[in-house]
């Protein structure tokens, strides 16, 4: 019995131990979900059994209560006969003893089950003497008690006394038995009790708590005290439902500074507007004012260092108000909130195109090489489309100053996203569309330094010489591809060169 509890102890130990160890919720609601349902079949079996071996024995009740009523029934017409001396209750003494002889020969193990074979044996033996002294006492009924008719009573209260014996023997193991299926019933009943609320308790701190502590968390980031959810789990289910919540939350902060700087740039570009608006026309009058005094100058007095020097400063003031109306029409260019009109352009001709217009801005020390797939075509404005290809070629000119080499290539691709190889930065929001062009404009020019690079999107940034730059063309480019629902990509190294890779989906998403 010590030994049983043991195994059982150790059988539990080990179910927790395993339990615990699983990192898996899915696993450990499997887990305790089969655990009780192999308990309630173990128990249903064991049950059915128990059912069986009561069926048996009410089976092995039956007979031997029948042959305890055989045995009254021999010693009620032996009665009879000893009395009435009748043929009748002779006969039926006889049928009784043969049918008491035939019950103990076909069910031996079901009699000797209640006592020992050798008390079956016994009986049989007495039965046979039974069977002889009544036919002796049959022959001579009437001769008057010569002694057999006491043999016969003996011998008769003898076979009553044992089956009443083995009737009373059977009932009592009937109801041991009912105890024993009783007991194992409200045992078993226990022991899946006890054990369901182990494994509810079991799985409502290893899995209800991990889930209300999530709750808690996300609770606590959505009102600002946490900046992204930590859990300490290491249940497989919990760890990626933190991975993906972290993640949506990633992308609604950056959603969130996109729609942000979208914002302030709008409310920069009017504000640009209404600035360039203003400076527009008080430079052109300046511009006018200033041409007329050239002249003027020229006309009254060619030589004198006093006239040089006054010439040379209204030359100066000419060219510093072309600047500025220059940049003040970029701005006005830019603020200018020209319809976006969507078109299949083939990509060939559009370079081609681009590179007509700014073909005598670059130095004859720089080649431009194009090679774009014959047939390949591009979704976008055309207008916007050249104005970017502009700005990065003529960027990627300025950047060569000892000559070199731009080089344009162009091809479609199916990937969800540009390449992020380490060094190369990806601005921009890439469109999930998997179809798109990847335009390249790489140069071999003086590079861009690492710690530059993130900042050179950004408005009015610029490393150029006063006059040379202002720091809008590449502001410009990223709000073109943004608002072709594309992406950019650069990658430089100071000194070798830089590229820029544009990402256009074939439909804007
Ligand atoms: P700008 O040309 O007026 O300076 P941009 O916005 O076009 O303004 O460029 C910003 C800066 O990015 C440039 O001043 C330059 O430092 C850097 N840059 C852009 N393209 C290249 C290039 N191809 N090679 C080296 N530097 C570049």
């Amino acid at each position: 019995m010590t030994h049983c509890i043991r195994h059982v102890y150790c059988c539990i130990m080990q179910f927790l131990l395993i339990f615990v160890r699983m990192n898996s919720l899915r696993q450990k609601l499997f887990f305790g979900y089969a655990t009780i349902v192999a308990l309630v079949v173990a128990l249903s079996l064991l049950s059915l059994i128990e059912l069986k071996l009561l069926e048996h024995k009410i089976v092995a009740g039956e007979r031997i209560a029948h042959f305890f009523d055989i045995s009254l029934e021999i010693r009620r017409f032996e009665k009879n006969f000893f009395l009435y001396h009748q043929d009748a209750d002779l006969t039926e003494n006889r049928t009784y003893v043969r049918r008491a002889s035939a019950m103990l020969r076909e069910h031996t193990e079901v009699f000797a089950a209640l006592g020992n074979a050798a008390r079956v044996s016994q009986l049989r033996g007495d039965l046979d003497r039974y069977t002889s002294l009544m036919d002796q006492y049959a022959a001579t009924p009437t001769a008057g008690d010569n002694g057999t008719a006491g043999g016969i009573r003996k011998i008769g209260k003898e076979i009553v006394t044992i089956a009443e014996d083995w009737a009373k023997a059977e009932r009592k193991a009937l109801q041991a038995q009912l105890d024993r299926h009783r007991l194992i019933l409200l045992g078993s009943v226990s022991f899946i009790g006890l054990a369901v609320i182990a494994i509810g308790g079991l799985l409502a701190r290893r899995v209800l708590r991990p889930l209300k502590e999530m709750e808690r968390k996300m609770k606590e980031v959505a009102s600002g005290h946490l900046a992204k959810l930590e859990m300490s789990s290491d249940e497989r289910e919990i760890e990626s439902l933190t991975r993906a919540f972290n993640h949506v939350l990633h992308e609604l902060e950056t959603h969130q500074r996109q729609l942000l700087h979208s914002e302030k740039l709008a409310a920069l570009g009017t504000l640009l507007s209404g600035v360039a608006h203003e400076l527009n026309n008080p430079l052109s009058n300046i511009a006018t004012s200033t041409q007329i005094l050239a002249e003027e100058a020229g006309g009254e007095d060619k030589t004198g260092e006093a006239a040089e020097f006054r010439r040379e400063l209204i030359t100066q003031i000419d060219e510093e108000t072309w600047r500025a109306r220059r940049i003040v029409r970029s701005l006005l260019d830019y603020a200018r909130d020209r319809d976006f009109h969507r078109e299949t352009l083939p990509l060939a001709s559009l370079v081609e195109d681009t590179l007509r217009l700014i073909r005598r801005q670059i130095p004859g020390s720089i080649a431009v090489a194009v090679e774009i797939p014959e047939g390949l075509e591009a979704s976008g404005d055309r207008q916007r489309l050249q104005q970017v290809l502009l700005n990065l070629v003529r960027n990627a000119a300025d950047a060569m100053q000892d000559g070199g080499e731009v080089r344009i290539t162009a091809r479609l691709t199916h990937e969800v996203c540009v390449a992020q190889p380490p060094d190369r930065l990806v601005f921009g929001h890439c469109s999930s569309e998997a179809a798109a062009v990847e335009i390249e404009v790489r140069d071999n020019g003086c590079g861009i330094a690492s710690a530059t690079l993130p900042r050179i999107f950004d408005p009015f940034f610029t490393t150029k010489d006063v006059g040379k730059g202002m720091g809008l063309g590449l502001f410009i480019v990223f709000e073109i591809i943004e608002e072709h629902g594309g992406c950019i990509a650069v990658e430089s190294k100071p000194g070798c060169g830089t590229s820029f890779t544009i990402r256009l989906p074939l439909e804007k998403s």
